[in-house]
């Protein structure tokens, strides 16, 4: 028989897989002479033996179980079940990472009708002993035998109004003793079963609900939730009581070494005199700050202290700390690494490395990337959340927190905005017409559309918040309304947006900017000290770039040019220029667009200065961009001196069934070259004005989208060329470019050997890869993806974090096959996945040079690429 109960002092704080978190530091605490009341633990893989024998715990391990009661009672001095001078254990659960959901703490755990008198008797302190065991009645009750604790709670509560008391320490022994029948009435009615008085029984019947809670549903969901496997089991931890509520000089607190919300290098805690662990925290009475006990009891307080920092030091993070004192002697009942905000976690690992503490590594691996995210943009003041009111909720598109107005249409968005108010732009699904408003919004709110939906991609990329996909919301533009189940929101009705939860609130929540600068700056210099991926960004225009610079972007990982369409008289120029009919009408469209190219090259090269900047060729779906109201096609059709009729027979006659799948990327550069010529034209003209303007020798990178085969890319290659070396020779100046390709379809991943014949450079276009890969339609894949994730098909959402076993696969193979044609092909990535920290730390194992981002993931990837150094030492 294997050997499954280790008292304290076998064990240590690595030992958590087989002792669970709390035995492992209990265990640690023991070891470095931490007063620690004496224990032993069960392990976990009894737990997972009790399943596989059928839910029962052998006679054997009962047996070893009672070996160390026994070896306990000689360290105590006392007898389990002594009806005199009775042992009392607390029975706790511990699992190898803390999990709420499961059974908790038995307290006082050995008590009956008899023992508890002679604990009255021996103490001399009556009312400890019957407010021990009206505790250890209710606990007991609650999560072993499974009765509603609010039956005890409400005759509690009638005990302490017939007594006229408030505080439940005003309670006398003989108002506690008259609880005792009551409660064992409860379990009478409730259970139909007297409450157990062999402490023996209770003891097993204890370490079976710890172990039963395992399974219990909340355990199972809360598993799920975060990733925990299932057949892990948890520990059962058996420890000598001591006691709180022993009188004036007793009590007992939780403290953190350092502030968990600002990680300030100062005590932080509470605690309560004359009471038991869950009073503390269950708010039945005010605690004290731990600062108190100073004055209280300077003598505990100092060692409380000096234990303390003990811990910080031996396990060199914040600890989360739970004590008792008895009768002016102080314990420790546990110890673990505090939980923080991304704020006082940036705070902790820098001040930490300052004290010699942990090294710059061990800094950055106490940041989770996903965390900083809270820090880069604007949040809702605390305080002001916990008050607001929550209507429904989306997806949570792109960080941040947002308040203001709510307008319906880009206009009214942005006619408001004009007026100087706030606004939340809410629509059915954004397009690109709906860009003036995006910008005018403080956040947007879609009813419709997944995470790489318009509204999510463009609202990332401004740095904007964003809830899309919120289906429970109706919105009807038309009476300037949305509407949830009875609730109707008009226009100009306040709205909140989180775009980290997804949440939608009613009302206005205010809200603070982020800061950027100290101990964040710290994180970030570290992160770039040791990382060996280059981190760039998806930007369209110069204000963006800018502000990915800001960020720490060392270049343009995509600048995706049919985004710089969206505004004002260039959506009406290129819509002539898509429905033109001929040749010639579109090379006039396409004349009047190209300065507003051109210029804004000029401005993305010159906010980028010595960075490189990849260019991407159009790729629209061109249903994007085509004027469905009646009043866009008369526009566009006059300008054309078409009638209505003929534009829109133009416009159905251009309706795709699968837009995605459709006339898109280099296909359109296929069916009208001179759509690429012009942007050509645009790309090298800048980057020569550009040059010569400020020395600064200008290298575009030229992207062309969606290839499949390696005839597309010959065929742009050539294009591409030809234009660029014509206007180069026409300027008489040396200009250096290059022409590479995104890796987004399937079967250029597949034949990357070839196609990187005509490409110097690969992008990894993870979106499209990822749709095509699984089928999914990038649009639409957001409304059964949760049902997937729910039924545990998927881990993740592959469109957020890379499938690393089959998109991956086609990635690894297209680096291989294109390292094989040119040795020092450049590599990176600009789906989305650029800015998820698992797909970045792929991207890393693979051999990518750079990941691309929108501008406010680029601190996240930054540290999400240090760490993948460190991770893959
Ligand atoms: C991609 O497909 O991953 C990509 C970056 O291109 P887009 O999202 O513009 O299709
Ligand atoms: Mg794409």
């Amino acid at each position: 028989m294997g050997k499954y109960v280790y008292s304290f002092e076998e064990g240590n704080k690595s030992m958590k897989n087989l002792l669970g978190g709390k035995g492992a530091n209990l265990a640690e605490m023991s070891q470095i002479g931490v007063p620690v009341p004496p224990g032993f633990t069960v392990t976990t893989e009894m737990c997972t033996k009790y399943y596989e024998d059928g839910k029962t715990i052998s006679k054997d391990v009962e047996d070893e179980i009672f070996e160390h009661v026994r070896k306990l009672e000689q360290k105590i001095g006392k007898k389990f079940g002594d009806n005199k001078d009775p042992l009392l254990v607390s029975v706790r659960s511990g699992a190898r990472i803390s999990m709420p959901g499961m059974m908790d703490t038995v307290l006082n755990l050995g008590l009956n009708d008899e023992a508890v008198e002679g604990l009255a008797t021996l103490t001399n302190n009556p009312r400890m002993a019957y407010d021990s065991y009206r505790r250890f009645l209710m606990m007991f009750s609650d999560v072993v035998l499974e009765i509603n604790k609010t039956n005890f709670e409400k005759v509690f509560d009638e005990c302490k109004k017939s007594a006229g008391v408030n505080e439940d320490t005003e309670l006398t022994a003989d108002h506690l003793k008259s609880l005792i029948p009551e409660y064992k009435a409860i379990v009478k009615r409730e259970k139909n079963i007297d409450f157990p008085q062999d402490p023996a029984k209770q003891l097993m019947m204890a370490i079976e609900a710890v172990f039963g809670s395992w399974d219990n549903e909340r355990a199972v969901i809360y598993r799920n939730l975060n990733e925990i496997p299932h057949d892990i089991g948890t520990a059962v931890n058996v420890q000598a009581m001591v006691f709180g509520n022993a009188g004036d000089t007793s009590g007992t607190g939780v403290a953190f070494t350092r502030n968990p919300a600002t990680g300030e290098n100062c005590m932080f805690g509470e605690y309560l005199m004359n009471a038991q662990g869950e009073d503390v925290v269950a708010g039945v009475r005010t605690p004290f700050p731990i600062s108190h006990l100073e004055e209280e009891n300077k003598e505990v307080y100092d060692e409380f202290i000096a234990i303390s920092e003990k811990l910080e030091n031996h396990y060199k993070d914040m600890q989360d700390m739970e004590f008792t004192i008895e009768n002016g002697k102080l314990y420790f009942l546990q110890t673990r690494t505090g939980k923080r905000t991304a704020e006082a976690a940036v705070t902790i690992a820098v001040d930490m490395v300052e004290e010699g503490l942990i090294d710059k590594e061990e800094a950055l691996m106490r940041v989770e990337p996903n965390q900083i995210n809270q820090l880069l943009h604007p949040a809702f003041i605390k305080e002001e959340l916990e008050k607001a009111n929550v209507i429904a909720e989306g997806l949570p598109a792109s960080p941040g927190a947002a308040t203001g107005m709510a307008y319906f249409t880009s206009e009214a968005a942005a006619e408001a905005n004009k007026d100087g108010k706030k606004v939340i732009l809410v629509r059915a699904e954004t397009s690109p017409e709906d860009i003036e408003g995006m910008v005018s919004a403080e956040g947007i709110l879609t009813a419709r559309g997944g995470m790489t939906s318009h509204a999510a991609v463009v609202a990332r990329g401004m740095g904007k918040c964003c809830v899309a996909g919120c289906g429970e919301i109706k919105v009807d533009e038309d009476a300037k309304k949305f509407v949830i189940g009875e609730l109707v929101v008009e226009e100009g009705a306040f709205v909140s947006l989180d775009g980290s939860t997804g949440k939608v609130y009613l009302g206005e929540i205010k809200t603070q900017a982020p800061e950027l600068s100290g101990k964040f700056a710290k994180i970030m210099e570290w992160a770039d000290e040791i990382r060996t991926l280059n981190v760039r960004t998806n930007a369209d225009t110069p204000r963006d770039a800018k502000q990915a610079v800001e960020f720490g972007a060392e270049g343009i990982g995509l600048c995706r040019t049919e985004h710089m369409f969206f505004e004002g008289e260039r959506i009406f120029n290129f819509r002539q220029m898509i429905v033109a009919k001929s040749k010639e009408d579109r090379e006039k469209a396409l004349e009047k667009l190209f300065p507003y190219q051109k210029d804004d090259f000029v401005g993305i090269y010159k906010a980028m200065e010595t960075r490189p900047v990849t260019v991407r060729l159009l790729d629209p779906p061109l249903h994007e961009f085509l004027p469905h109201k009646d009043e866009e096609i008369k526009e566009v059709a006059d300008a054309l001196n078409l009638t209505f009729d003929e534009l829109k027979a133009t416009v159905e006659d251009l309706k795709e069934f699968n837009p995605m799948l459709g006339h898109r990327g280099c296909r359109l550069g296929v069916t009208y070259p001179e759509i690429y010529g012009m942007q050509v034209r645009a790309i090298i003209t800048a980057a020569i004005e550009v040059s010569k303007e400020t020395n600064v020798n200008v290298v575009p990178e030229i992207m062309i989208p969606l290839v499949g085969h390696k005839n597309e890319m010959e065929r742009m290659r050539q294009l591409v060329v030809d234009t660029a070396d014509a206007v180069i020779k026409n300027n008489g100046i040396d200009l250096e470019y290059k022409v590479g390709t995104m890796i987004e379809i399937p079967r250029a991943a597949v034949t990357a050997n070839e196609v990187a014949e005509y490409a110097e450079f690969f992008s990894f276009g993870t979106n499209d890869l990822t749709q095509m890969t699984f089928g999914f339609s990038r649009d639409d894949a957001g409304r059964f993806i949760a049902d997937y994730k729910d039924q545990g098909l998927f881990e993740k959402d592959p469109f957020q974090a890379i499938d690393q076993d089959g998109v991956g696969a086609l990635m690894k193979m297209a680096v291989k096959l294109g390292k094989e044609t040119r040795p020092d092909i450049k590599l990176g990535i600009c789906g989305e996945h650029g800015g998820e920290p698992s797909s970045i730390e792929f991207c890393h194992r693979i051999g990518l040079n750079y990941v691309s981002c929108s501008p406010f993931r680029v601190p996240i990837a930054r540290l999400a690429a240090a760490r993948a150094v460190i991770i893959n030492k």
